[in-house]
């Protein structure tokens, strides 16, 4: 038999092209040389998970009662822990029982979403750029992304008023994500308000990705999607430990809300997956129960890297904002580049990784995200060498 990658489903053909590549390509590239790299793209915390998180693992690990098949929906004692925290941080009550969904990190609950509310053919709105999950998640369910474009002029927000009125009224699903990957943006209740104004109207569920609302500086507090008046009809938030936490690898999200629209996105799970190994969950509860003075920790090491950077880019001539939360800082692509021939310029002339904000969509394109993902002095380095390309 012949496959010749034929065997794909028309699904899988249609998601967006791989558009890293030839940075990939070049990394391993100049890795293989033995140059020294600093790597500014990557999305994932470098910092160890706490320690008080590490030892409840062990100590749950030793239970042998953690090792069969978790419960479906998560511990009782997990998604309470996660209710008492969205208490104490937003002043939020949920019930445990079917507003607190525990998901095997946020990602997997954001892509299996659709699969529980879109027919074929049916709209989801999606912002560009975006972590590209929304999009493709869609797409795995036979659905429509239909794109919001976030732009400068309006904060990195969709401007609600710009959207067809008859796609809004077809429209199934509305993905936001604030404070943003990868535009550092934040929304304030206003923008939030509107939201479930525009979602009753036309009938959308609302998915919320609040990944960074512990990942904020200079006294900002990131609001939840579901501290405005409605959203608990319309919407659900997505949440994750992995950030706050610095818990990437251990695969251990929730979503909140809606108690229906859960229940949907449960029997999804229920199908495919089969939860979170109880150890996990129980670290997860040391994590959101315990002392928070780790987040803190996490804020006052990022501060410092943005500032650094920040100051640092601006010295070369880039007009950058001081993002006020998660780990991302987004600088418009110097003229005369393209994002993605400006990221292997770095690259190559560098040795320092970014990634284009094409990757993030089409109207990610004059922007690079840099990740404050690595310690200061190899955030200065790579603001000296790229001062050297006089760019
Ligand atoms: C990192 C990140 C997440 C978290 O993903 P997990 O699957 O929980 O690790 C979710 N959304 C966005 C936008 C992110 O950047």
């Amino acid at each position: 038999m012949m496959l010749d990658g034929k065997m794909y489903a028309d699904r899988i053909n249609a998601l967006p092209p791989y558009l890293f590549a030839a940075i990939d390509e070049l990394k391993a590239e100049k890795l293989k040389q033995a140059i020294n790299i600093i790597d500014l793209s990557i999305g994932d915390p470098d910092q160890p998970t706490p320690e008080h998180v590490v030892e409840a693992l062990c100590d749950a690990v030793q239970d042998p009662s953690t090792h069969q098949y978790p419960s479906y929906e998560g511990m009782p004692s997990f998604r309470e822990a996660v209710a008492r925290w969205y208490d104490k941080r937003f002043d939020i009550k949920l019930d445990p029982e079917d507003e607190v969904l525990t998901l095997i990190g946020s990602k997997e609950g954001i892509a299996h979403l659709p699969l529980a509310l879109i027919n074929r053919g049916n709209i989801a709105l999606v912002p560009d750029p975006a972590y590209p999950v929304y999009k493709i998640g869609t797409i795995l369910a036979d659905g429509v992304p239909h794109i919001m474009p976030l732009l400068a002029e309006n904060g990195f927000k969709p401007n609600l008023d710009s959207i067809d009125a008859k796609i809004a009224k077809k429209a199934k699903l509305m993905f936001l994500n604030y404070p943003n990957n990868p535009t550092a943006a934040i929304a304030d209740e206003k923008f939030f308000k509107e939201v479930v104004d525009f979602a009753s109207d036309n009938d959308i569920i609302v998915c919320h990705d609040n990944a960074y609302s512990e990942v904020t500086y200079d006294g900002y507090r990131a609001p939840s999607f579901l501290q405005m008046k409605g959203a608990m009809e319309v919407g659900v938030e997505f949440h994750s430990l992995s950030k706050t936490y610095n818990m990437t690898g251990w695969r251990l999200g929730f979503a909140v809300g809606n108690a229906e629209i859960l229940a949907g996105l449960g029997k999804v799970k229920t199908n495919v997956d089969s939860g979170v190994f109880r150890a996990v969950q129980m670290a997860g509860i040391a994590a959101l129960k315990g002392p928070q003075d780790c987040a803190e920790k996490m804020r006052a090491v990022y501060r410092e890297r943005r500032d650094v950077l920040i100051a640092g880019l601006k010295t070369l001539g880039m007009a950058v904002e001081q993002p006020k939360a998660t780990f991302y800082v987004w600088a418009p692509v110097p003229h005369g580049h393209d994002s993605l021939d400006f990221s292997k310029l770095l690259l190559d002339k560098a040795g320092v990784v970014v990634t284009p904000g094409i990757g993030f969509g089409d109207y990610g394109e004059g922007y690079l995200r840099f990740a404050l993902t690595k310690p200061v002095e190899q955030i200065k380095e790579a603001v000296g060498r790229m001062r050297e390309l006089e760019i």
